[in-house]
């Protein structure tokens, strides 16, 4: 069993029961954790609170460098890092090599914002004052992570909190828990103790506690809706202030300039990337009617040439789903669309040649519409429904009707429909002609119900400052608008 990180020390804690960690390709169990407790939470508050007297304090010069120590760390350990996310996670091992070079950056990129700026000055109203803005830490911020990018979702919210002059406390998913647990023993074991904390546990036992804690100020989530509204209905009567990633459903756009070859390929890559267990996976796609033949030819082809298989194989485009419910729920949407009359093109089953593991095939349905699952909840796996739209501006009608607004994407060269496009979607991301990439300066976030928070960027940063403002004015003297009123 790995044990959870508390105040520099690794401990059982009060946990009686273990979880165990299990492969998705194999399901094999790899190792365990401490199914934690509100008693483990608690002694995580206390340590990150001591610990937060003198981390906020610290130099900016003292802090940058042990920040860019952990991103040095990562690096060192990038090839064991990347062995245990392809194995309790399952996307193909080149996908998990990106997400620790991410990893290791944002770590480098808020060592270096951290001490950039610290508010601002501003004009005083009158010549005997000064104004001035400061940007101070919250306290203990609490993170709890998702399973599908456990470690590159844990570094965005961890590296601007800290960076910040925050302490945190991790609560990765009980299902992907031992790369963060691994971070603390080689990554994060050079920070004084207290500063990070790993609290492993389910999420009512272990989460909950955090979100209800009087002494932690904030909480950094990213999860489904349902979890996050839980969160939120805890946290808002006790004026806490909340960092929400939500669900999405995203959509694709290709227009009719769009070549069906390259359209195909940036669409399966928008799709099926981590077996389409991204938030901003492409979960619908808005093909023009005069070219729906060529397009939908061209993506059916495409994905039938991928390889499906375990993640620690090279040759692998598509790994396995997380878990059998997951696989469960996609089913069900894509059962749902052919009860109602689409047509499964490829895929759309489980399969034949894997005896074990939480596969399922990349799937292409078309004659769907909006009445359906799968082109209204999030579906969460390898599924891409096609849609056909007869003008651009019903494209984007289609892309905004629905609950969510994190990410969207176009695949066009023509600036009028490009415009339109950035202008009109209500989404925290519009990516055109090269889907999913993210900038560490480019803010990631959602729109409606996908929450509002921010991460990457000043705005990543800023999530986890407060803002005060200092007025000073050098003399106390008696002032014309002071009591009593009616002076000459
Ligand atoms: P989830 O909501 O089930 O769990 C997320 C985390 O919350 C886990 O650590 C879990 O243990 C914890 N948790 C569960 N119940 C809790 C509770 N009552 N109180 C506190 N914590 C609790 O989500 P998941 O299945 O791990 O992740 C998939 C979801 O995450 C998808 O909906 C996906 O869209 C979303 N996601 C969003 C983004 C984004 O940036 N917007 C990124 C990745 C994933």
């Amino acid at each position: 069993m790995k044990l959870m990180y508390i105040n520099g020390e690794f401990t059982k804690g009060n946990a009686k029961e273990e979880i165990e960690i299990t492969n998705p390709a194999t399901e094999e169990v790899l190792d365990s954790v401490p199914r934690g407790t509100a008693e483990d939470v608690e002694a995580a508050v206390r340590s990150g609170n001591e610990a937060f007297k003198s981390w906020r304090k610290m130099g900016a010069n003292e802090r940058t460098n042990l920040l860019h120590e952990v991103a040095t760390r990562v690096r060192r350990h990038r090839g064991d890092l990347v062995q245990w996310l392809t194995l309790e996670e399952g996307k193909p091992i080149s996908e998990n090599d990106e997400e620790l070079e991410w990893v290791a950056n944002t770590f480098d990129y808020y060592a270096e914002l951290g001490r950039h700026d610290r508010g601002r000055v501003i004009p005083p109203g009158e010549a005997s004052q000064f104004n001035f803005i400061l940007k101070e830490p919250y306290g203990v911020v609490g993170c709890i992570v998702p399973w599908n990018y456990p470690l590159l979702l844990m570094a965005w919210k961890v590296a601007p909190a800290l960076a910040a002059g925050n302490t945190v406390i991790i609560k990765p998913s009980e299902m992907t828990s031992l790369s963060a647990l691994y971070m603390a023993e080689h990554c994060f074991d050079g920070l004084p103790a207290g500063v990070v904390n790993v609290v492993t546990g389910f999420g009512p036992e272990t989460g909950e506690p955090l979100v209800k804690h009087p002494n932690v100020p904030v909480i950094a989530f990213t999860g489904s809706l349902g979890t996050g509204q839980r969160i939120a209905s805890h946290a808002a009567p006790m004026m806490k202030k909340l960092h929400l990633e939500l669900g999405g459903k995203d959509a694709t756009v290709i227009a009719e300039d769009a070549d069906p070859e390259l359209a195909a390929k940036a669409v399966a890559y928008a799709a099926l990337i981590n077996a389409g267990q991204v938030c901003t996976s492409t979960e619908r796609v808005y093909i023009p009617k005069p070219k729906a033949k060529q397009f939908t030819e061209a993506i059916v082809e495409h994905v039938k040439s991928l390889r499906l298989g375990p993640g620690l194989e090279a040759a692998t485009d598509v790994g396995p789903m997380i878990g059998d419910s997951y696989r469960t729920k996609v089913e069900g949407h894509v059962e749902d669309a052919r009860a109602r009359g689409a047509q499964i093109l490829t895929g759309g089953r489980r399969p034949k040649n894997f005896a074990r593991g939480w596969f399922y095939e990349p799937t292409v349905l078309t004659g769907v519409d909006h009445s359906m699952l799968i082109m209204r909840e999030e579906t969460f796996g390898p599924a891409v429904p096609l849609m056909e739209y007869t003008s651009f501006e019903e494209a984007i009608d289609l892309v905004n009707d629905s609950p969510y607004g994190l990410g969207a994407v176009l695949l066009s060269e023509d600036p009028k429909k490009i415009k339109n496009f950035f202008e009109d979607v209500k989404a925290g991301t519009i990516w055109i002609n090269d889907p999913l990439t993210d900038n560490y300066a480019g803010p990631f976030g959602g729109m409606k119900y996908s929450g509002g928070a921010r991460e990457l960027g000043i705005e990543g940063l800023d999530e986890f400052r407060e803002t005060k403002h200092v007025h000073w004015d050098f003399h106390l003297e008696d002032k014309s608008y002071w009591y009593p009123y009616g002076r000459e």
